[in-house]
Formats: structure tokens, sequence, C-alpha cells
């Protein structure tokens, strides 16, 4: 069965080097879904809490939100990152709270401090799908994500294999046994 959680996330990007009105920086609130694939855990009759999913996901994709997100051979990046040098914000500024842990993959690069992403592809909704199965493969058992954002919409179905040790009290997964959230330990 499948645990279900969604989250939104408000954006700036463009399609550098396309063709069309989306060449101009403009922005959304994309609207992610992510289903989780497992047996039923037993303990609490679910698959997965899905506001532990979201807690999850939001960890790394909050780095998303209110950012700005461009590919990094973008002429607009090195624009950017002076303006916010000159301004001194480039580094950091007491207002800007939200940050998650900074991200390296193959796909994407968090700055958090100055709420930008670069990405190695163009941030469509299915170059957003890709990032954000690679961030979060490890840490749940996604079978299907699907991003919207504006008229765009893409959706990617993900084999499932094994299942994930949870915690028969709290559903969360258990870390060597161990489930972080209650203390939990298996025998
Ligand atoms: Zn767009
Ligand atoms: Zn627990």
């Amino acid at each position: 069965m499948r645990s279900i959680a969604e989250l939104d996330l408000q954006y700036a990007h463009r399609f550098y080097g396309f063709k069309g009105e989306a060449q101009y920086l403009h922005g959304h609130t994309g609207h992610l879904t992510i289903e989780v694939e497992d047996s039923v855990n037993a303990g609490v009759n679910m698959v997965f809490p899905c506001n532990e999913i979201q807690k999850t996901a939001w960890d790394l994709l909050r780095n998303f939100d209110h950012a700005l997100i461009l590919r990094e051979d973008d002429p607009l990046l090195p624009a950017i990152l002076d303006v916010y040098e000159k301004q001194g914000i480039r580094n950091g500024a007491p207002t800007n709270k939200m940050m998650g842990p900074a991200f390296k993959t193959d796909l994407a690069t968090a700055y958090p401090e100055c709420r930008l992403v670069v990405t190695k592809e163009t941030m469509t909704v299915e170059g957003m799908i890709k990032i954000v199965y690679d961030l979060l493969k490890d840490k749940l058992n996604i079978a299907k994500i699907t991003f919207t954002s504006g008229v765009n919409a893409a959706t990617a179905d993900y084999k499932v294999e094994g299942s994930m040790d949870r915690c028969p009290l709290c559903g969360i997964t258990l870390v060597n046994g161990v489930c972080p959230k209650c203390g939990y330990t298996k025998r």
C-alpha cells in the first residue's frame, strides 16, 4: 500500500535558452506529491506517517522554497551573486531563517545562505522530479513523485525494493533498530 504526502514550494526560475516566455525570470507555487510504498506497519496500521514523509522531504526541500533556481551555465547566476554580494546578503541575512542543510548532488547544489539552488539541468517539472528523487531515495521508499507548477505537470514511477524497518509505536524508520523519536528498541 502507499502513504501519500504533499507539499508546496514557492520559487523563481527561468528556462535559460528556451525559445518561449519561460526564458524570462518568473515565479510559481509548485505542488509536490510523494508516494511511499511499503507493507502496512501493523503496530500503527499505516505504511508511513504522512507528516513524517513531509518532514523528511521538507528538511531538504525547504531550500527550494522562496528560492531562486538557476541552471549552472545561466549568465544570470554570476550577475545575481554580484548584486547579493554588493548588497551584503550573499552570505546570509538575519531575516533568512528558513534554511535547510546545504546539499550537493550531481543534479543540484543548494546555497541556503542566499536562497539559491544551482541546477545542472533546466528546472522543469521533470527536472525537479529527478532532483527530488535523488535527494530522498535513500530516506524514503518512493514509489511515485508528481510535481505540478502552473500548467505544467509531470509524474514518475519508481520500483520499490525491500521494506523499511519501522517503529511499531510511531511508524518512523528505525535507525540501527532504535526509533529516533520514541526510543523503541527492536529485540
Ligand atoms: Zn516556470
Ligand atoms: Zn517510535
